[in-house]
């Protein structure tokens, strides 16, 4: 049952923050239920979480459509900028903005629509060739660049880590992000804040939330393994 599975998660989280001396409410749990039916989604509801992550704009768009209007979308996966236009309005934070031309287009597209958009700056932390996001050393640089457009909203860094059996191997790449947050925090930049640390997944959630984590992405924990062949 997808509801026994998310006690198991609940329970790791509130151990790891009492590991880390964290209160449970500084962590949100986003429910990641990319290729997942929207029957999942309905039975996870009814632990009462309301946070779930999509990563393609046309699977939250139609999941957004049939759900309940108090479920709160996050767009964690790779965003090309003809799709940013379906956006404003269905999601509550974009965790994936790692060029200054996608955020021209989010600050573009939601203005039209009179919003703000709120997004986190995502970061390749471990440097692999193989993902997105900018590297620590570009981070301040793109987030100054970004920092002036009025409708984005600068809240936090994102990373996706390596995939490891072994969790403390991301430790130092969880860490890493969380020093640079607060470096850049103290710089206190207008328009920006640096309150929001996503990262941790199925693998590795529990050390990202004793690293700092105040988003927690978390997949395959919740819904069970992905198919994408179908
Ligand atoms: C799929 C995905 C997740 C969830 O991964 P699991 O290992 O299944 O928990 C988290 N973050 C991003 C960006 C993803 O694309």
């Amino acid at each position: 049952m997808l509801t026994d599975n998310v006690a198991d998660v609940e329970r790791r989280i509130q151990e790891a923050c009492r590991r880390a001396g964290r209160d449970r409410s500084s962590v949100l749990l986003v429910a990641v239920s990319k290729t997942k039916p929207v029957s999942d989604i309905e039975e996870v509801m009814t632990t009462g979480i309301v946070d779930y992550g999509e990563n393609k704009v046309q699977e939250l768009s139609q999941k957004y459509e049939v759900l309940p209007r108090n479920l709160r979308w996050h767009m964690i996966g790779h965003l090309q900028r003809n799709k940013v236009k379906y956006l404003p309005g269905k999601t509550v934070l974009i965790h994936s903005v790692d060029s200054l031309k996608l955020a021209q287009e989010i600050d573009k597209d939601f203005a039209k629509a009179g919003l703000t958009a709120d997004i986190l700056i995502e970061v390749n932390a471990a440097q692999e060739d193989t993902k997105y996001g900018v590297s620590l050393e570009e981070t301040e640089g793109l987030i100054r660049e970004i920092a002036p457009l009025p409708h984005v909203h600068i809240r936090g860094l994102m990373t996706i880590a390596p995939f490891t059996d072994d969790p403390e191997t991301n430790r130092i790449y969880f860490r890493k992000l969380r020093e640079l947050s607060v470096d850049i925090g103290a710089k206190n930049i207008d328009n920006v804040d640096m309150s929001e640390l996503s990262m941790g997944m199925t693998g590795d959630y529990e050390v990202a939330i004793e690293e700092g984590a105040t988003l927690v992405r978390v997949g395959t924990g919740i819904f069970g393994a992905r198919n994408y062949n179908i």
